[in-house]
């Protein structure tokens, strides 16, 4: 704190990304990137792109990112009205708190969810009502179905990797009818069930995704909202008192080219799918408690070894994976599914670390 810093903050406690290395090469499953490459179809539309000698970066952007919103509602199929552009998720995210929350409509998220929703609370001054996940690490249900502030729903969550089943999210927003709830869907292509099809049923329902995880193209930052016509305006006109040009030119091009190769998309979300499920075997069968994950991680511990000293010792092997020194969790770890090279290479250093 110094005398020129606002009060906002005063004592914050801002997010810490995962580490972006750029000392050495590492195997990097700390971030939830996607192994593959985004679809070869947005090689093909940078390579198009005139850049410099045309008016691609000469001119602003759409605001409303027109052919990308559209592109998104077909696929999603919705009205383009329904749909809200934001500069990765973690915009869309913060934009739906300054939307939707204030002193009297509190955040309501587990104890153990994405570590960004407590910044934004506290950064926006907004009151947090936080419910311990269940011992196993599931959802506490009842506690997020009781009316009294706006639900914020990480599905699958994140670091655990559980999914609810869609009828229980639907639960969820059926208790909540005077508050939004948001679904936070940054993982669902890996074996959740969106919650899209029912924001023509429910006007209280807020769905996030992003391009970052399941379409390969985190170091684009593009995310989204689709939900009623009325939360997409609310998100619009917060937009427009910050910053009216959140998505530039080329992302809308490039994020279009990529929604639009379906089956691209297929194919790469079930290789992860699949090499997930062949690592979690082996990690099960090397004694690591493995939670039935539904995202492209895998959420672990270890009865003997201590998730910290596996955390240093995968390092020095050049492996990264994520750590949290917080209460419940300190001794797990959380794995991003790479490719199988990269997977076979953290179980053949995992094995080396336990024996
Ligand atoms: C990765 C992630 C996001 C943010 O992704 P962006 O790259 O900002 O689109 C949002 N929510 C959760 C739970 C995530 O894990």
């Amino acid at each position: 704190m110094n005398k020129f810093w606002s009060s906002r903050l005063s004592g914050i406690e801002a997010y810490v990304p995962g580490e972006q290395p750029i000392d050495r090469r590492y195997i990097k499953l700390n971030t939830n990137e996607n192994p593959y490459p985004p679809s070869p179809a947005v090689q093909a539309e940078l390579e198009s792109l005139q850049l410099a000698k045309g008016e691609e970066l000469r001119l602003y952007p759409d605001p409303n990112s027109g052919n990308l919103t559209a592109v998104l509602a077909q696929r999603y199929q919705v009205k383009p009205s329904q749909v809200f552009l934001g500069n990765g998720s973690d915009e869309v995210l913060f934009f739906s708190f300054m939307a939707f929350m204030d002193a009297q409509k509190p955040a309501v998220f587990p104890d153990i969810t994405y570590s960004f929703y407590p910044v934004y609370a506290e950064y926006l001054g907004i009151p947090t009502i936080c419910p311990p996940l269940h011992e196993d690490f599931s959802i506490p249900v009842t506690e997020l179905c009781r009316n009294r502030g706006v639900v914020v729903l990480a599905n699958p969550n994140a670091p655990t990797s559980l999914a609810l089943p869609l009828e229980t999210v639907e639960r969820i927003v059926r208790s909540n009818p005077d508050f939004t709830v948001i679904v936070d869907e940054a993982y669902i292509d890996f074996g959740g069930e969106s919650a899209v099809p029912l924001v023509d049923k429910y006007d209280n329902l807020l769905v996030i995704q992003t391009f970052s995880k399941s379409r390969s193209l985190a170091g684009l930052r593009v995310g989204y909202a689709i939900g009623n016509e009325d939360l997409i305006t609310a998100l619009r006109t917060v937009r427009d008192c910050i910053n009216s040009y959140t998505i530039d030119r080329v992302a809308q091009r490039v994020a279009a080219v990529a929604v639009q190769d379906e089956e691209y998309f297929q194919q790469t979300r079930h290789k992860i799918i699949a090499t997930r499920e062949r690592c979690a075997d082996k990690l099960s069968g090397m004694g690591f408690a493995v939670l039935p994950s539904a995202a492209n991680f895998l959420f672990v511990s270890h009865p003997t070894a201590r998730a910290a000293d596996l955390l240093a010792g995968l390092r020095q092997e050049g492996i990264l994976v994520r750590y949290w020194n917080k209460p419940r969790i300190f001794n797990h770890l959380r794995i991003t599914v790479g490719t199988d090279e990269e997977m076979d290479a953290l179980l053949d250093a995992l094995r080396r670390l336990l024996s």
